[in-house]
């Protein structure tokens, strides 16, 4: 199988794909009585498969706003990437079929190559995560009651509360156990109550606080065994706590983060996640797990209201063949969180060498509460953030201890020469911290 996959590296997909294209050749070869054929067959999967992705193509049919082909195409913005002729974005298969020229959904590519990468039977995207949450309840608990842990009743910055996204849903919120200590008991006791009508059980992920001392939770599988579907709202998209796109393995500061391989696995029906989280792509909310549940999303009247367009889509796709290629270097996050300090100290002192220092990075996105994550930058005497901002292009910078920290951990190895023109720029000259300024 590993070798017929190989056969068909000529195609470009990352090997997962390809692998695929060689399972389903072989089972169709052998079901015809053909062994032989499986070849070929293999090479028409692949190819049908590297075919299906969504591709910018040229529009000949006369219709200027062609629904299929993404509508508009748009002029490019400044600064952007250079997309079709005019520099923007051009008309491309949004909702179109290259085999049979008919109507395809936007939800077939990047949603199912997401999937793949983190083992769920499929997936949708929507705008955001809070937009996700908001439908997967609204299609799969709307009237009915939705059991939660008083200690995930969350918010999670600007105004995502998960009692108030539950109101909105037309789902009911079905409070179980206490702030810091409920049981997989509480829950049964709430799903067995028939008046409480319990269509799911939903966990959060309390991405952006910690609760310690006397606490329990109950476990992702006792969650998922109490016979309605359980949706673990995991938030930062985490695709696979091995991290296979990282050659040294799983960075130690994800420690406990929920990851949706896992979750999947441990037996959550879905799971919802941020696009431009740990995920490292676009703003986007993916709610990806059991085929009927997904469909059951997709079928709802919010998921038109809330489906995404082509950008993000495109964007998203080359995500997920980064991820299915295991290429972390592809994914600027994962580029920059597992940067070597020692390259960052390296960088810093060719900028500065009397201003390079350690410094301390941190995830953000409201994701890895407390985590910090060891890096190295420059380190200014005083505050000179406001002189930093004011260049162009502007240098954001923290200030930490009366002193002002350019951190590499976050700037492209590319605009090192950007920081060491903004720093030659001050005036009066920086100078060390700890230095009298
Ligand atoms: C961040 C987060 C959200 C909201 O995600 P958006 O993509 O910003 O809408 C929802 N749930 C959890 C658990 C989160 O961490």
């Amino acid at each position: 199988m590993d070798r017929l996959a190989r056969s068909l590296a000529d195609t470009g997909l990352p090997h997962p794909l390809l692998v695929d294209a060689a399972r389903t050749a072989v089972a169709e070869a052998v079901s015809d009585g053909d062994p032989a054929s499986a070849a070929d067959r293999a090479q028409a999967h692949a190819g049908a498969t590297a075919r299906a992705l969504l591709t910018d193509v040229v529009n000949g049919t006369g219709v200027l706003l062609h629904t299929n082909l993404g509508r508009a195409p748009w002029p490019p913005p400044a600064g952007g990437p250079d997309g079709g002729p005019d520099g923007g974005h051009r008309y491309a298969t949004l909702e179109f079929d290259l085999d049979t020229g008919a109507r395809g959904s936007r939800q077939d590519r990047a949603p199912a190559l997401l999937a793949r990468a983190c083992g769920a039977e499929a997936a949708m995207v929507v705008n955001n995560c809070a937009s996700a949450v908001l439908l997967v309840l609204a299609a799969l608990a709307g009237g009915r009651g939705v059991a939660v842990s008083r200690g995930e009743l969350v918010e999670i910055g600007g105004g995502f509360r998960i009692p108030e996204v539950m109101a909105q849903s037309g789902a009911r919120l079905m409070e179980v156990g206490t702030t810091n200590r409920t049981r997989a008991t509480d829950f049964a006791t709430a799903l067995a109550d028939p008046a409480a009508d319990v269509a799911l059980a939903l966990s959060v992920h309390r991405s952006n606080y910690r609760i310690e001392g006397f606490t329990e939770s109950p476990t992702t599988a006792e969650l998922a065994g109490l016979g309605v579907p359980l949706v673990a709202d995991i938030g930062s998209g985490l695709l696979d706590a091995a991290c296979p796109w990282l050659a040294d393995g799983p960075p130690r500061w994800l420690d406990g983060e929920p990851a949706a391989r896992q979750v999947l696995e441990a037996g959550a029906g879905l799971v919802t996640f941020s696009g431009d989280k740990l995920l490292g792509g676009p703003q986007a909310g993916v709610i990806a797990g059991r085929a009927d549940l997904v469909a059951a999303c997709a079928a709802h009247p919010l998921a038109r209201a809330l489906r995404p367009g082509s950008l993000v889509l495109h964007a998203l796709q080359d995500l997920a063949l980064a991820y299915l290629s295991r290429d972390g270097s592809a994914i600027p996050f994962w580029r920059m969180a597992t940067t070597p300090v020692a390259d960052l100290r390296a960088r810093a002192a060719g900028i500065a060498p009397d201003l390079a220092g350690d410094t301390v990075a941190v995830p953000g996105g409201g994701t890895l509460p407390g985590v910090e994550i060891p890096s190295a930058g420059l380190v200014l005497a005083g505050d000179r953030v406001a002189e930093l901002r004011a260049g162009s292009p502007p240098v954001i910078a923290r200030v930490a201890d009366d002193a002002t920290v350019v951190d590499l951990r976050t700037v492209h190895p590319d605009d090192d020469g950007v920081v060491a023109e903004a720093l030659a720029a001050l005036d009066p000259a920086p100078v060390p911290a700890g230095t009298a300024p």
